[in-house]
């Protein structure tokens, strides 16, 4: 079947038509065979593309080459020489300008009747109601940050029924992929009806996540050296022009950041700075194999499966996984955070613990609560004079501040658009 008034000639869609009108073993249940799917996905199917890098290259013209054609796509990006070997729609003349931009016009000039839609901005620039407008994202993202909060933006559109029952047109289902180096993995995440990405936070490796003061006076682990070079050095001496931020992708970038990593190392008689352990850390990196493992190792004791993740380890090997839902899920559970301390915690601890444990590792995290019917701005790190202001609170204890027991914080951080709930309890029995 063609549709009017678009440049499609016969036979275009021959292949998408093969699986498009005929159910098979691998189709959902409720997959309903037929030309409706095809004219749907050609007029009315709306996809955003989050990143326009590596995987997004691929993702854009994937999705255009199977009948996509209103695709949105946003990157805060311009386009690096050290990217042109992989990402394949751009070209040295492209070199300074938009990823997202050239990779619209790239896609579009190519692929007859296809409209990508370019976003030159952040992920944080736009609001629900974008996000309200797609049917489905799809993820090539770098950070493990962004796709938090993303996760977070999906879950906070789900809409429920008064007794409880998931509005089924208010999910926006998420593929989320990932690379480094010649490994990457998939998932599919199904809002409310899946384990999402904070189900699973503690499958990614641990955040890197130093004090500055050890990092520019008492350096223990090869790590404190890279960050240092990475934190305090490089916006000293700017070494690639001023304003030109650290960029992991770029070679030389990453040996100037390990050539100072390794001085500082050897001043300070550190073993264990490499080159390896530089770009990792320069590239917010994903999964590493030890995680696959772990993963495979969780998932056999479990019984119930939901969800499925693929992972690739070079050409001929890959892993499937099931995930399950975490009961007590910070983003999806829509159960409350409940977090008990010894009786004398101070407010230092608890954001500590909220840094550093595996199901939360929020990045910067403001607290505020209500005390005698006002909000009090607890701590807050990302605006300085408010964290100026607050710091004085960090070393007392929540008792002292007026916090009682069962107190309700609310907790704002950049790994998420809506802010977490925590309710406090103090024990006594503690240690
Ligand atoms: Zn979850």
């Amino acid at each position: 079947m063609l549709v009017e008034n678009k440049p499609d000639w016969s036979g275009r869609w021959s292949h998408l038509q093969k699986l498009l009108m005929r159910s098979g073993p691998l189709a959902h249940q409720d997959f309903e065979p037929g030309s409706q799917v095809l004219e749907f996905m050609l007029e009315s199917a709306k996809i955003l593309v989050i990143g326009a890098g590596g995987l997004g290259c691929e993702l854009l013209k994937d999705l255009a080459l199977s009948g996509f054609r209103n695709i949105d796509v946003i990157d805060m990006d311009t386009i690096d020489v050290s990217n042109l070997n992989r990402q394949f729609l751009f070209r040295p003349k492209d070199i300074g300008r938009e990823k997202a931009v050239v990779a619209a016009e790239f896609v579009n000039s190519r692929v007859a009747g296809c409209n990508v839609t370019p976003h030159f901005k952040k992920i944080q620039d736009y609001d629900a109601d974008f996000y309200r407008g797609f049917h489905l994202i799809v993820c090539g993202l770098d950070s493990i940050v962004a796709r938090r909060w993303i996760n977070g933006m999906v879950l906070s559109l789900l809409e429920y029924d008064e007794d409880g029952t998931l509005d089924q047109t208010s999910v926006i289902p998420v593929v989320d992929g990932g690379t480094e180096g010649f490994k990457g993995n998939a998932r599919v995440i199904i809002p409310g009806l899946t384990a999402c990405i904070e189900c699973t936070l503690d499958l990614y490796p641990p955040q890197v996540n130093f004090p500055l003061c050890t990092i520019a006076h008492t350096p223990r682990l090869p790590e404190h050296c890279v960050e240092y070079a990475k934190v305090l050095v490089w916006p000293q001496e700017h070494p690639f022009g001023e304003g030109v931020p650290v960029d992991g992708d770029d070679p030389a970038h990453v040996q100037w950041i390990y050539d100072k990593a390794k001085e500082r190392a050897d001043s300070f008689n550190i073993q264990g700075v490499t080159y390896r352990l530089t770009q990792e850390m320069l590239l917010d990196f994903l999964e590493t194999e030890d995680s696959c493992i772990d993963v495979d190792t969780i998932i056999v004791k479990m019984k119930k499966f939901d969800c499925l993740k693929i992972n690739v380890m070079g050409s001929d090997q890959y892993t499937l996984t099931n995930i399950v839902f975490k009961d007590d899920c910070a983003a999806c559970s829509q159960r409350p955070q409940v977090l008990t301390f010894p009786e004398d915690v101070t407010l230092k601890s608890v954001i500590d613990f909220l840094m550093e444990t595996p199901s939360y590792q929020l990045k910067a995290p403001g607290l505020t609560t209500m005390i005698n019917g006002k909000n009090k701005t607890l701590y807050m790190q990302s605006v300085k004079s408010i964290e100026e202001r607050t710091r004085e609170n960090l070393p007392k204890r929540l008792k002292d501040i007026g916090l009682v027991d069962g107190q309700e914080i609310v907790v704002a951080d950049a790994t998420t658009p809506k802010p977490l709930i925590v309710k406090i309890h103090f024990s006594s029995d503690m240690e």
